[in-house]
């Protein structure tokens, strides 16, 4: 269990939570804005309503602010993963990459981005998602009109361009492609043919998820992920319901629970 201790009040650091893909995860939200910044508007967002954004880039937070809380932490507080998530979509800030290598300077973990995924079709996004260690890419739903349903991505938004910038992603990363999938009743039928996307993908792992947290979609039964999960013979599956839990203590409580709803042990 990590220690509770008294530490500055964050604005961009928020956790480490204990994360069943990642372990202890300390995240930072490089966006920081008051309502969620996302390019999606997921029927299962835990971040609640809000507008969708275009996927334009811009600079949310400077790096440096972000370094400068990261700092103040001590040293050896148990961290697994630095993990790039927050307030909405993390890759929407242009200077994503300049804080991966800012944060490679102070401290010695393992830097994780979780992404819905839609802007890996831009040159731009691919160089920076390059300088994680563990990249977690979501995907949904297995065509274009399953896409919209779940999703409510921006107008424009194709999922096949998406499967593709993923594909050619994994041409060139070297670190670890995770493809995390969130099923629920509207996509629980579609599991043979998100399996298949997977496949053509082949990611290193496939995480199966269902909404437990808090949200307006509710969630499978151990037994419908157990039935999914065979869908996905012969790939390195993991599935939410069969992941240890383990005990934590956020640096910070009002930081954790704008990003990662009210935390509960
Ligand atoms: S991609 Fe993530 S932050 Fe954006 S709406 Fe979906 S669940 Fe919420």
């Amino acid at each position: 269990m990590v220690a509770a201790m008294t530490a500055p009040k964050f604005k961009y650091i928020y956790g480490p939570v204990y994360s069943w893909r990642m372990g202890f995860s300390l995240g930072i939200d490089p966006l920081n804005t008051s309502v969620k910044s996302c390019n999606f508007g997921c029927s299962y967002c835990q971040l609640g309503l809000a507008d969708v954004l275009p996927s334009d880039r811009r600079v949310f937070v400077p790096a440096s602010w972000i370094v400068e809380e990261v700092k103040a932490l001590p040293q050896d507080c148990k961290i697994d993963y630095l993990t790039f998530s927050g307030n909405g979509e993390p890759t929407l800030a242009s200077n994503l990459g300049e804080m991966m290598l800012a944060l490679r300077d102070v401290r010695p973990e393992k830097i994780a981005v979780i992404t819905n995924a839609t802007l890996i079709t831009r040159p731009d996004v691919r160089r920076d998602l390059r300088l994680a260690d563990l990249v977690l890419l979501k995907i949904d739903a297995p065509d274009q009109d399953l896409f919209e349903k779940i999703n409510h991505p921006v107008k424009g938004l194709r999922l096949a361009d998406i499967i593709k910038g993923i594909k050619d992603f994994k041409k060139t990363f070297e670190g670890k492609l995770a493809l995390q999938i969130m099923f629920m009743e509207a996509n629980k039928a579609f599991a043979r043919e998100i399996a298949q996307v997977a496949r053509e993908i082949s990611p290193d792992e496939v995480q199966l998820n269902t909404p437990l947290r808090p949200s307006d979609v509710r969630p499978l039964s151990q037994e419908d992920m157990a039935e999914i999960k065979k869908d996905f013979d012969g790939m390195n599956v993991r599935s939410v319901y069969e992941e240890e839990k383990k005990v934590y203590q956020p640096f910070d409580d009002s930081s954790t629970e704008k990003r990662h709803g009210k935390f509960k042990n």
